[in-house]
């Protein structure tokens, strides 16, 4: 039985990993659920699964799950610290990191801290202090076993092959709604356009960086310290049927892929059983339903969030953290919208040139770095 905790249990990627934990109740127990403000659905999680805590972000919302909850003999904790604090629980084995955003970071370094393995969905960790978090993982034994669906492509065909050097890997990518469009095209696309994505169905944050392709960009940051390889090393190639997670190319010219229905519930699945595979009874792919599969290259002038990821990731150290926080803010503005589509990544370009450069740094100033971003985009979208 793996005790897990899951941070943002009310999203598109806890919603769907509750699912795949009531499918297994012999191989999983549930310790922890959060949300940042849906209080009801958390409640109704809760009650159905009932762990031993539940946070809520919100403080406002705690008298009310409380009220409910406490019956249940179910803890109820409200509150940024509080989320920082319960990952530390000697009960939990796994941490499921699902919130969304730079506000992730300090409870997976909390839970890290505390030697709990990590199942890691919330990338932007990963892009705002990739090293620290690898260190941190590395110094207390701890494993990070990847949910996005390219980087549990890739950590399953490196099953077996672990002495292996990788010569480079390809994280396949769907292009999103706009694929092959020109930069005059998407001028005027609104926040319903850019959220329809062809393929899969996911909370908004990443759906809008899927549309301007920051989503790879931030994958290709996960990859590089994932898996310890060099920008050189990692491709991005578009494959509009989202069957082929990812591709492994070895030394000796070999390609392995994975590949499958889109279904994030797989990646979910794995990362929280790991080493073992359990039965499950998601859609089987069907080659006659799928008689093409094809690919192209990704168009870097129309989506130049893939290319600014590159850039952060050559110049590495805060960069990234400033590439992440903009692009939140960004993001938020153009789904309010307040900006265009093609000034998300005009904003997030011009915060990344006029971040000072600190190669190396420690917590406080990757979190200094990622206040001062956002408030560098919001002064850029006022002007
Ligand atoms: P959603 O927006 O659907 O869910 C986010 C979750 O985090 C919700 O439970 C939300 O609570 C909570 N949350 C939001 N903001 C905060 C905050 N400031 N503090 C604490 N909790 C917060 O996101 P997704 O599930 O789509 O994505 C989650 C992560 O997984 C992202 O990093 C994304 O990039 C990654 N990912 C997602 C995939 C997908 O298919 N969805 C695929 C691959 C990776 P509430 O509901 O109360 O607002
Ligand atoms: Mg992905």
């Amino acid at each position: 039985m793996k005790r897990i905790a899951i941070l943002g249990s009310t999203g598109s990627i806890g919603t769907q990993a509750l699912e795949v934990i009531a499918a297994h109740p012999c191989d999983f127990s549930l310790e922890v659920l959060t949300a940042n403000e849906n209080a009801d659905l958390l409640i109704k999680q809760a009650l159905q699964f009932k762990p031993n805590s539940v946070v809520i972000g919100d403080e406002k919302k705690y008298i009310s799950v409380k009220e409910v909850l406490w019956n249940e003999g179910i803890k109820v904790f409200a509150g940024k610290q509080a989320l920082n604090q319960i990952v530390e629980s000697t009960e939990i084995d796994t941490v499921l990191t699902a919130v969304v955003g730079a506000a992730g970071l300090e409870p997976t370094l909390n839970a890290i801290k505390s030697k709990k393995n990590i199942a890691l969905a919330n990338k932007e960790t990963l892009v705002v202090a990739g090293a620290l978090i690898t260190e941190t993982a590395r110094k207390n034994g701890v494993n990070i076993y990847p949910v996005d669906s390219e980087h549990s492509a890739i950590f399953q065909c490196l099953s077996g092959e672990w002495h292996n050097p990788i010569e480079k890997i390809y994280l396949t990518a769907s292009g999103g709604p706009f694929r092959g469009k020109m930069r005059e095209d998407i001028i005027s696309v609104t926040p319903q356009q850019a959220l329809k994505h062809p393929n899969w169905g996911m909370g908004q944050k990443i759906t809008i960086d899927s549309a301007t392709m920051m989503n790879k960009g931030l994958e290709v940051i996960e990859a590089h310290w994932l898996f310890n390889l060099n920008p050189k090393q990692i491709e991005v190639i578009i494959h509009p049927q989202s069957i082929i997670h990812s591709i492994v190319q070895f030394e000796d010219g070999s390609m392995k892929a994975q590949m499958g229905l889109p279904d994030m519930k797989l990646p979910i699945q794995y990362a929280l059983s790991y080493p073992k595979r359990l039965h499950s009874d998601f859609l089987r792919f069907d080659f006659l339903n799928y008689p093409k599969l094809t690919f192209e290259l990704p168009d870097k002038e129309t989506f130049r969030a893939l290319h600014l990821a590159y850039v952060a990731l050559e110049k590495e150290g805060n960069i990234p953290c400033a590439m992440n926080a903009a692009n939140e803010v960004a993001v938020s503005l153009f789904l309010e919208g307040r900006i265009s589509f093609l000034e998300i990544t005009e904003v997030v370009e011009e915060c990344m040139s006029n971040t000072l450069h600190i190669p190396t740094p420690t917590l406080d100033e990757l979190i200094q770095t990622d206040i001062e971003s956002r408030e560098k985009a919001i002064s850029i979208i006022q002007r």
